[in-house]
């Protein structure tokens, strides 16, 4: 008799259990998952090429006004050209914003010259360096091998590009990269990575990759005290805001229509 009577009491507790499931899910409404808080902003989107309402201008082929040397701290002294594009002036040294960035999405084109001259790392070289520590290599790595994690589009040293889809020599070449800042305590450590997303010519080459430390020729990447030469740790505690550089590695290479976005 017991037993019998236990299915039963277990047979009415799964039906309720079925009958509440049932009844609960009615009471569910479509606007329970709907979010409304905060509306993004309103960014109108440039026409082709132009930039997105929102876009800090770094050059727009005018002069250099948002740039200096990036020792010297003077003018710039590289070519501006009639086609609203910059030049790297071999030997003159680097240039960099005179506004320092965080976390930003950078659209940034460049042509590497149309007469070829040299190979390897000696093609049109240059760079795009976050904050003076990483850099997002520029080469022509058009049927030029060189060491894979320092072609085109290679976080250099660190990360070999998903392709190379790189255009001939003499033809611009668009980047768009988003990059999230390391993140360091008061004492200098890192406690997060930074990464970088990288499309180059529209093509995903870096898919959110990690940043391991300063960009070496030689040795491994830095992290800590030991990535800030020129600058006290009291300076490092109070920010980790660097400028964004272009390099001169000594080639003829162009760059135009440069804007960030902050993040
Ligand atoms: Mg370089």
């Amino acid at each position: 008799m017991l037993p019998k009577l236990l299915y039963s009491m277990k047979y009415l507790f799964f039906l309720f259990l079925i009958v509440q499931t049932v009844f609960s899910q009615s009471k569910l409404n479509p606007e329970d998952t709907e979010i409304w808080d905060p509306e993004p902003k309103v960014v109108t989107p440039g026409k082709s090429s132009a930039p997105p309402s929102d876009a800090i201008i770094l050059f727009d082929g005018t002069d250099f006004s948002k740039w200096q040397h990036e020792n010297t701290k003077k003018s710039v002294q590289w070519t501006l050209n009639k086609d609203k594009s910059m030049t790297v002036k071999p030997g003159e040294g680097g240039i960099e914003t005179i506004e320092e960035h965080g976390s930003i999405q950078l659209h940034i084109e460049w042509k590497t010259p149309a007469v070829i001259k040299g190979k390897g790392q000696g093609r049109g070289n240059s760079g795009i360096i976050f904050q003076r520590r990483y850099e997002v290599q520029v080469l022509d790595s058009y049927n030029n091998r060189t060491y894979s994690n320092g072609q085109a589009s290679s976080i250099y040293k660190q990360h070999i590009p998903l392709v190379n889809s790189t255009r001939k020599p003499g033809e611009w070449q668009v980047y768009d990269i988003i990059f999230n800042e390391p993140k360091y305590n008061a004492e200098g450590q890192k406690i997060k990575s930074g990464s970088f997303t990288v499309f180059l010519n529209g093509v995903l080459v870096q898919n959110n990759v990690e940043i391991l430390g300063t960009t070496e020729y030689i040795g491994a990447p830095k992290n800590g005290r030991d990535d800030m030469p020129g600058y006290s740790s009291s300076d490092y505690k109070t920010s980790s805001r660097r400028s964004l550089t272009l390099q001169d590695h000594g080639d003829l290479v162009s760059y135009k229509n440069i804007w960030m976005r902050k993040l």
